[in-house]
């Protein structure tokens, strides 16, 4: 999940990530047809998920994407026949639940509607069960130049049946119904874009596939929200229980649960790739993510000292075996966690009074945008991520004036640029004088951690 070799991306948040080579030309697959597990995260750059992750019950910040890749092997008729294979008859999920899009083509840019994916759709589903997706949502592309091509999207429709009857599936698809989600996209890479904007053929297809698998589990597990299936319950339960609050009855404290169920998995998955909470780059995206969870428990559930770590051990026993890097290291995942907490935890209280204090005062006066100089005294005094003044502020109405803010910020910077020539980085580098013997990945890595967590 934390990509170390690719400067443009921190956190890998699609399965097609790890095989751009491939698809690029770059490199040759060993195989030409793959199946896999991809961890991903969303929060930051163009995946950004973090503003509905708790809100909404189907977008988490970590996440697995399954995916099934061919290189230059089979293509769209293989694609399509097979997911709908897999869907209905592998997991049996009901077909009259199941709607497709494909591409319907955009004038603007001169493309053409995908006809091939219908037509090969129209031999499986009923036809009024394929509708066709925009350029956003049905059409792939890496960047503004290189590979491209046209996508399908599976949805399922989780809706009560008396509510199913009332509404047409196909009228909500498109229309984000908390219950229409979308479980699977197949894209069909097929166009290379050239630098003038022209599309030309690919000497070789693709297909790159990616289903979320919390969200598979919520359609085979016949729940309504992923956090209702086998891979949260057992977060949830332990937070609920903590908190002494039951799952289900209370809006904003039914958040706070979910918001921390879905984060310790981003840090801790985070953490077991070798990426430890820091005040820069990818460490602070991790930092953010843990004090966001902090917050939530704080002011929701009353847990007052550190609580997120106690979740660990559950995770490891759930995803252990399928990600040993989890259970190899779960007691240093859960100390690094638990440090994290109990040191944000120490400002936390004195930074939510000094909000209090403004948000009186601004109700008072009418005014309805934070100061940047505040925002930035939280940030600098009291350890709040920018994120999470905003979303302070949101709960009450208010926003915060992030230009002020990153004004504050550059002035402090360029206050301690000798300070910063010292900052650590994301890594430690072990070199030959720290005269380590090479016993194993895994082994590295953890002293590796260890000795960078206790320079911070
Ligand atoms: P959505 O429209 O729901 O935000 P997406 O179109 O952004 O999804 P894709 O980029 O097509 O998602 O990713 C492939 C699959 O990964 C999706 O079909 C979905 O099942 C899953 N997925 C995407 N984002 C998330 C997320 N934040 N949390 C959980 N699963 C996700
Ligand atoms: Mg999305
Ligand atoms: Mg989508
Ligand atoms: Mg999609």
């Amino acid at each position: 999940m934390v990509n170390k070799d690719d400067p443009t991306l921190m956190f890998t948040n699609a399965g097609m990530n790890q095989f751009k080579d491939y698809f690029l030309g770059n490199k040759k697959p060993v195989h030409n047809r793959v199946a896999d597990t991809q961890k991903c995260l969303r929060v930051s750059g163009k995946h950004n998920d973090l503003e509905e992750v708790g809100l909404d019950t189907y977008h988490h910040t970590m996440f697995e994407m399954l995916g099934n890749w061919s290189f230059g092997d089979y293509f769209k008729k293989e694609a399509i026949a097979w997911a709908w294979e897999l869907l209905t008859e592998v997991y049996a999920l009901p077909k009259d639940r199941l709607y497709v899009t494909v591409f319907g083509g955009d004038k603007g840019d001169n493309l053409d509607v995908d006809q091939e994916a219908y037509d090969f759709w129209k031999v499986i589903v009923d036809e009024d069960r394929i509708l066709y997706g925009s350029k956003k949502d049905n059409f792939w592309e890496m960047g503004d130049t290189g590979p491209c091509g046209p996508c399908s999207e599976i949805h399922i429709d989780l809706r009560p049946e008396e509510e199913v009857k009332k509404i047409q599936g196909k009228e909500l698809v498109n229309n984000d119904h908390p219950q229409v989600v979308e479980i699977w996209n197949l894209v069909f890479m097929e166009f290379n874009r050239q630098a003038s904007g022209e599309l030309k053929y690919l000497p070789a297809k693709h297909v790159d596939t990616g289903m979320g698998f919390e969200r598979l589990c919520m359609a085979i597990q016949k729940k309504s929200s992923n956090y209702d299936t086998d891979v949260f319950t057992p977060l949830i339960e332990h937070v609920a229980d903590k908190a002494k609050v039951t799952y289900g009855q209370n809006e904003q404290t039914d958040i706070a649960i979910r918001v921390i169920s879905d984060h310790v998995r981003a840090i801790a998955f985070a953490v077991a790739d070798g990426q430890l909470p820091s005040n820069t780059g990818a460490g602070y995206v991790i930092r953010r993510i843990l004090r966001r969870a902090v917050r939530y428990g704080f002011t929701f559930l009353d847990f007052k000292s550190p609580f997120i770590y106690e979740l660990v051990p559950i995770l490891s026993s759930q995803f252990g075996e399928v990600f040993p890097e989890l259970k190899s290291q779960q007691d240093f995942i859960a100390k690094v966690i638990e440090q994290e907490e109990a040191s944000f935890l120490r400002t936390l209280e004195n930074g939510l009074k000094k909000l209090d204090g403004v948000k009186e005062q601004m109700k008072g006066s009418g005014e309805k945008v934070i100061e940047g100089k505040l925002a930035f005294d939280l940030y600098d005094t009291y350890g709040f991520p920018l994120d999470l003044t905003s979303l302070i502020a949101r709960e009450n109405g208010f926003t915060v004036d992030v230009e002020s803010f990153n004004t504050e910020m550059q002035k402090q910077k360029s206050r301690s640029k000798a300070d910063a020539a010292k900052e650590t980085g994301d890594w430690h580098v072990v070199g030959d004088q720290d005269n380590i013997e090479f016993v194993g990945y895994e082994k590295l890595i953890s002293e590796a951690q260890v000795v960078k967590y206790r320079t911070i």
